[in-house]
């Protein structure tokens, strides 16, 4: 009775096949359990990627399928290594998960409640689950997740590219592979950043987007740079000094002439409370948040805080990026060019193209593997 129910007014709201619909719940209610698959793989970058304090040229993730009668939700946990999470971590984590207990996928919020009281830490881990079953509710509903949040998907920003930190020749070839893209993230916090801009105005003034990764260690020095990048045409400065500066960010964005965004000093929900003040603004990312769950929690308090938002990734494959567009239109800014910068995706789903964000025509977070 329940189900059919569901599936009834489930079909009203997408306006398709009720028999489809109850078929798919009623296989899922009355035969089947949640079944929780994963394995690891490795994403290959097109270019070695230096930030401020590393490099290299693999990002290890590993890819979650939830099972659920017919359907299939698919989730993507990504680690680059100075997070701390591995291969090891993001396999042994779900092993402690037993999603066959649970009857009913709607039950989100005590799933992935439970999920985040397995362990501490682990949030790719959690966010590859959550993810996944995201992906196999909208599929259940009939319904892409933008409009299940009741987002506008012509609402949303360009994404910008990033040209990582290199040498000038490299730098140059990199913003010439970027034509197509209206604007650019450049990496800093090295001492070569004012050569960096430089190099890339020499061949572009397309407008800039600034990610110091916590490099700059001054906040004095910290807003003379701020105004210098503002003269060279950038947009907004990202994490410029280290995630536990509160006070310092704090004054920098008293003074500063461009919106200051908190990447690394904002993981999750209890962080976002703290940033307002210290930053104009906050960079969610999935890997971060443990998800799409919590994701929507913090976009809504620091919209409500009077907070910028920028939906951001790591290094991830259309999988995660499919999921984390479904903000985009709630988002100031994007950053969601993980994919265009693989040589090699695993997944189609939402693309990035010359135009902007692409929403396929497809249920859940819209994502089908490649084959092999
Ligand atoms: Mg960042």
């Amino acid at each position: 009775m329940k189900a059919s129910a569901l599936a009834a007014g489930s079909s009203i709201l997408a306006g398709r096949s009720p028999d489809a619909l109850a078929a798919a719940y009623l296989s899922g209610t009355r035969s089947a359990r949640l079944a929780l698959t994963f394995k690891p793989y490795t994403l290959e970058l097109k270019h070695v990627f230096t930030l401020a304090s590393s490099s290299r040229s693999t990002t290890p993730v590993v890819l979650t399928q939830i099972d659920y009668g017919d359907l299939v939700g698919y989730g993507e946990a990504s680690m680059p290594p100075y997070l701390g999470e591995s291969h090891e971590s993001a396999i042994s984590f779900p092993s402690k998960i037993k999603l066959g207990k649970y009857e009913n996928p709607f039950e989100l919020e005590t799933i992935l409640s439970d999920i985040d009281a397995v362990a501490q830490g682990n949030p790719a881990a959690k966010a590859s689950v959550d993810i996944a079953l995201h992906d196999l509710v909208g599929k259940i509903m009939n319904q892409p997740w933008y409009n299940i949040w009741g987002f506008s998907k012509e609402k949303t920003p360009y994404t910008s590219f990033t040209i990582g930190i290199d040498t000038p020749d490299v730098v140059r070839q990199k913003v010439g592979e970027a034509a197509e893209f209206k604007i650019l993230k450049v990496k800093l916090g090295r001492d070569t950043d004012k050569e960096m801009i430089e190099t890339i105005r020499s061949v572009t003034d397309k407008p800039l987007c600034v990610d110091v990764n916590e490099g700059w260690k001054d906040k004095e020095i910290a807003l003379e740079m701020v105004h210098w990048l503002k003269e060279k045409g950038v947009v907004f400065v990202e994490q410029p000094m280290p995630r536990t500066w509160f006070d310092e960010h704090a004054w920098l964005t008293e003074r500063s002439p461009l919106p200051i965004m908190g990447d690394e000093a904002v993981q999750r929900l209890k962080d976002v409370q703290r940033a307002h003040g210290a930053y104009s603004g906050i960079n969610i990312k999935l890997m971060k948040s443990t998800g799409m769950r919590e994701a929507h929690k913090m976009i809504v308090l620091a919209r409500s805080l009077g907070m910028k938002l920028m939906i951001g990734c790591m290094t991830e494959s259309t999988v995660g990026i499919s999921a984390a567009a479904q903000f985009l239109p709630l988002a100031d800014y994007a950053d969601l060019d993980g994919p265009l910068l693989l040589s090699r995706d695993v997944a189609t789903g939402v693309s990035i193209t010359k135009e902007g964000i692409e929403f396929p025509n497809e249920d859940g977070c819209g994502v089908h593997l490649r084959e092999g």
